[in-house]
């Protein structure tokens, strides 16, 4: 079997013993007889599984008591349309932080339902910042305060939390979720889609403060209730068993990498080396401001795009996969997720370092 380095923004890269257990399991799930796929969701097996994905999850991210962690599906663009209807709670607006693709989505969508201020914008700097806290201009009134935690897109990621005062936290964690200890008792509701750093594609994790529960618009579908779901423990109707299972299996494989604290470490090291790597050359750029960069998605350019099409077509000839950067920034991005091994960063390095010698 012969793997790629895969550098993709989502799907990703799912660790490499997570796939192989999962195969091992595949047609008798532990003496089942079944395969996860096969199963009730309704019996003891599933059960059990959805049980221990979720106390998995409670542990790693140490979720306080007054959370409830759902499991749902639609995405994480589906949230954009879920959480107005979920959280407005009797009010007429929310508040949104507009850092880039990701967090445009979220609003243009929160507009259907709700009157949205934009608290604060990094459009002055083409989204390669995140505004400081100081520039915010929040609504005391606003039913919550929208962020996107890491813009995949644009690779800027905060390396702090918000102080919001009374006004819950709302955060897009999609890309960025389980690669470094986050307080949760900070934010009112943290969501993010599974397919980069904890699954399959097909679910969505959503972690709510209790008491913003129970006043769902009487339009929201049912099983978009918050509340309904969380009464349910996730399970109104058939949820993504099989990608719940994966996710179980990746939530231990953190724990046994020395949770968040090790995954953290992890991913400091991978993103300084291909930082570093940038900064000391020069012939590669990073158009993030420092302080603001991500530590999961790498955008860089070289100096002519005319070059692009030859450095993709060398990575891909060496193992390496999914670095074209998105239409919107251009030039390449390198997405290294939790489960991108340290190696995966190490030959990329090498490699731009060779490009860089033959073109530079
Ligand atoms: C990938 C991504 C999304 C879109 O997620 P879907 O699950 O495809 O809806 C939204 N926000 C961020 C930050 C993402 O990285």
């Amino acid at each position: 079997m012969t793997r790629v380095f895969n550098f993709s923004a989502g799907p990703a890269a799912l660790p490499e013993p997570v796939l192989q257990q999962a195969a091992a399991e595949m047609s008798d799930w532990r003496g089942s007889g079944m395969s996860v796929m096969e199963m009730s969701h309704r019996g003891k097996e599933f059960m059990s599984i959805l049980a221990e994905t979720k106390a998995l999850l409670i542990e790693l991210l140490n979720i306080p008591a007054n959370y409830k962690v759902l499991f749902m599906q639609g995405g994480a663009l589906g949230q954009n349309a879920i959480l107005p209807m979920n959280l407005l709670r009797g009010r007429n607006s929310a508040d949104y932080v507009h850092t880039g693709e990701w967090s445009k989505k979220s609003i243009e969508e929160a507009g259907k339902y709700c009157r949205v201020r934009v608290a604060a914008t990094a459009e002055a700097s083409r989204f390669t910042h995140v505004p400081p806290q100081g520039s915010w201009d929040i609504d005391p009134h606003a039913a919550y305060v929208h962020i996107c935690s890491n813009e995949t897109i644009g690779g800027v990621e905060y390396h702090w939390t918000p102080d919001t005062g009374d006004v819950p936290l709302v955060a897009d964690m999609s890309s960025n979720i389980l690669s470094k200890p986050v307080d949760v008792s900070r934010y009112g509701l943290i969501y993010a889609g599974a397919q980069k750093n904890i699954g399959p594609a097909g679910l969505t994790l959503v972690i709510v403060r209790e008491d913003l529960l129970g006043s769902a618009l009487p339009i929201t579908p049912q099983v978009f209730d918050y509340q309904h779901l969380a009464a349910n423990d996730s399970m109104i109707n058939t949820p993504p068993t099989y990608a719940i299972y994966i996710a179980g299996l990746v939530f231990q494989w953190i724990k046994d990498q020395g949770g968040l604290e090790g995954m953290a470490r992890l991913n400091q090291a991978k993103a300084g080396l291909l930082y570093d790597t940038l900064d000391a050359s020069g012939f590669y750029t990073s158009p993030v401001a420092r302080e603001d960069r991500s530590r999961m998605n790498v955008p860089f350019r070289l100096p002519d795009p005319a070059l692009d099409a030859e450095f993709l077509k060398g990575a891909e000839a060496r193992g390496m996969v999914q670095l074209k950067g998105h239409r919107v920034v251009g030039g390449m991005r390198a997405s290294i997720y939790n489960a991108v091994p340290m190696a995966a960063v190490q030959a990329l390095v090498a490699y731009m370092k060779e490009f860089e010698a033959k073109h530079g």
